[in-house]
């Protein structure tokens, strides 16, 4: 074997890609707090009788088996509640995993993925693994997408795969369906459009689906529909892309109890409705409350979360908080974003205790 080092043995790092030894993981701390808002989730557990539900299916059910190669009555409820053909679904463990299986067919070494910064980092840390170029285009100083930028880079450059998350994590902005449809008329490449948080924005991007064959919309269980312990995601495109994109991920990946839960959910869906509009009315009043707050700078948002900039330091005021038991998350070493956290909203009892800490804190 060439290059052995003196000892002769090869350490761990030397049998792993140089690419991929460079790229920063995708971590958080396991940290807990009374306030708890600092992953995007849903503060409403699963109604207790729906869990029920899925409880007593759950008996019937043999775990010995595994669930179905293709999660039929599942993708049949999503196409009925989406407007959308069924052999153009494709369900995942988590949007996480759509999202890689959809880079993993698309991406290599030497392509281009365009994204917008600062926003998801696993886009990045995928499309770094598989090789591929990233291309960042950054926010407007105001922190809205820069389709004009984006555009440009689109018609001047050599891009691959674009994706895009909207409302964006973490600062809240939307695409305009107009920005989305002018993009989509000069990229002709595979283009993801994250919509994680779709549920808390006004604007439905669905219709362009029909016009546009290379989009693919991804969605999640777990924010709005309150089901991030179960792992659950899908996306919608066009079927022969999602035939290629189910070559990508992994065959029973998600498990019985977690597809389970989503029929039970989806056949009452109604339920959600109100837990999702009473956020938005909260996000607006914690939006309304933060710009009262002489040190703070917050940001508009279409999303269960709210971006804001601080005047001291960042760090320093994630840690009052969370000395207080609240837990938000420290976004500040994202790009642009130096001075930054970004809080979930949460049950308004506990967006008054954030609130209360926060406004205390500033005026120390
Ligand atoms: N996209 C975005 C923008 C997210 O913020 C997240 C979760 N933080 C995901 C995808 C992944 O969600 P899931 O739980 O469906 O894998």
């Amino acid at each position: 074997m060439k290059n052995l080092p003196a000892s002769g043995r090869l350490s761990p790092l030397d049998i792993i890609n140089t690419r991929v030894r460079k790229l920063p993981p995708y971590v958080l701390k396991s940290l807990q707090a009374e306030v708890k808002v600092n992953q995007n989730e849903s503060p409403f557990d699963f109604p207790a009788e729906l869990k029920e539900a899925v409880f007593q299916r759950m008996r019937s059910l043999s775990w010995s088996r595994y669930p179905e190669f293709f999660p039929q009555k599942l993708i049949r409820r999503i196409s009925e509640r989406y407007g959308w053909k069924e052999e153009g679904i494709l369900v995942g463990n988590g949007s996480n995993e759509i999202i890689m299986a959809l880079f993993l067919i698309s991406l290599d070494r030497g392509k281009r993925l365009l994204l917008s910064q600062p926003t998801f980092p696993l886009y990045k840390l995928i499309g770094g693994i598989l090789g591929a170029a990233v291309v960042d285009a950054p926010l407007t100083g105001e922190l809205e997408f820069d389709v004009e930028r984006m555009l440009h880079i689109c018609r001047t450059e050599h891009i691959d795969v674009v994706v895009l998350c909207s409302p964006n994590n973490p600062t809240g902005c939307q695409l305009s369906e107009d920005g989305l449809r002018r993009l989509l008329e000069v990229h002709q490449g595979l283009f993801i459009l994250d919509e994680a948080y779709s549920e808390f924005a006004p604007v439905n991007m669905f219709p362009l689906l029909k016009e546009f064959p290379n989009l693919v919309i991804t969605r999640t269980f777990s924010k709005a529909a309150g089901m991030a312990g179960l792992r659950l995601g899908f996306c919608l495109g066009e079927p022969v892309l999602i035939e290629q994109a189910g070559k990508a991920k992994l065959p029973y990946s998600v498990n019985t109890f977690s597809l389970t839960a989503a029929e039970v959910l989806l056949d009452a869906y109604h339920r959600l409705e109100d837990n999702i509009r009473l956020l938005v009315a909260e996000r607006g009043r914690v939006l309304q409350a933060l710009r009262e707050i002489p040190a703070i700078q917050p940001y508009d948002s279409k999303a269960n979360f709210i971006f804001f900039r601080v005047k001291a330091s960042a760090g320093e005021i994630f840690q009052k908080l969370l000395a207080q038991n609240i837990l938000v998350r420290d976004v500040s070493r994202y790009p642009l974003l130096r001075d930054g956290l970004r809080v979930s909203i949460g049950r308004p009892e506990e967006n008054d205790r954030f609130l209360v800490a926060l406004r205390e804190i500033c005026s120390l």
